[in-house]
């Protein structure tokens, strides 16, 4: 069966780091679209050559229902030479490109346990903002959402990260690899060292780990060790494409 495809128009392309930018684009054809927070979609760009230039990005929108959306937030962060990256770093307002999606199992399911982790680095932390609006569903969960980066400048959505952290049940913990002096409010190193510190346990936590497919494997080599299962420890990684 086909994929489902959607033309979506760019509204909206800013750089909100020194690395990052956020892309907003409408949908066009069909005009809405419904997804998990959690998810991705992939974009079909435009390419010389034979291969179709296939890029995944997660779904980093914010809103309180993601069933028929109008919209389609993604950030893109900057890698050197990338094809993808050359084309959403110069995309002009008004153009038109396919998506197909939605995809991915980085969700949250209807139960979860005492604890869970939403452990992201850079681009990352994309489907754990996506989620926000959903978390006020799990009165009954802790939910501490780890954002690694290497320097303060590198951060993003830092306000809604900060809103929802307002409810009793959510953390939210900034993890600087490189910054010096460091901010009152950060942790010194990586999600790892701010990890460990909250005691994972495999009997009442669930891990959400999401993008550089280092930081994943290493977290996860980290939990196995702490008795953690393939069933707890959900994973993205944001992986390279071939062409
Ligand atoms: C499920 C999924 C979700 C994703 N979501 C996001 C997202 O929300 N935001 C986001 O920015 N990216 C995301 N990615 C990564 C994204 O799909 C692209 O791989 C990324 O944007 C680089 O594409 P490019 O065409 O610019 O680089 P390419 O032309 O593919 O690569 C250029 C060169 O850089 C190397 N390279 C590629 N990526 C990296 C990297 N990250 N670090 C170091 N070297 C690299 C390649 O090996 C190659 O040598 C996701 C990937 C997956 C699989």
């Amino acid at each position: 069966m086909p994929l489902p495809t959607f033309r979506v128009e760019l509204t909206e392309n800013e750089q909100i780091t020194p690395k990052v930018h956020k892309l907003v684009f409408k949908f066009v054809e069909p005009q809405h679209f419904t997804y998990i927070p959690g998810q991705f979609v992939s974009f079909i760009l435009p390419h010389e050559g034979d291969k179709p230039l296939k890029r995944s990005y997660s779904i980093a929108n914010l809103e309180q229902s993601p069933e028929n959306t109008q919209y389609l937030e993604i950030v893109v962060a900057y890698v050197e030479g990338g094809k993808a990256t050359e084309f959403f770093f110069n995309a002009k307002l008004g153009i038109e490109i396919d998506i197909t999606g939605p995809f991915g199992l980085l969700y949250l399911p209807k139960e979860l346990p005492k604890r869970v982790f939403l452990v992201g680095t850079g681009t990352g932390v994309a489907p754990y903002r996506c989620m926000l609006n959903q978390l006020k569903n799990y009165p009954d969960t802790e939910f501490h959402i780890l954002f690694g980066a290497q320097y303060e400048e590198d951060m993003f959505y830092l306000d809604d990260f900060k809103h929802a952290a307002q409810q009793d049940n959510i953390f939210f913990h900034r993890c600087l690899s490189r910054q010096d002096p460091l901010p009152t409010d950060c942790d010194k190193g990586y999600v790892q060292n701010t990890l460990g510190n909250l005691q994972p346990n495999p009997e009442t936590d669930l891990v959400y780990l999401c993008g550089n497919p280092n930081m994943v494997d290493d977290v996860f080599n980290l939990l196995k060790e702490k008795e953690f299962g393939v069933k707890q420890v959900k994973r993205e990684k944001y992986v390279f494409s071939k062409y």
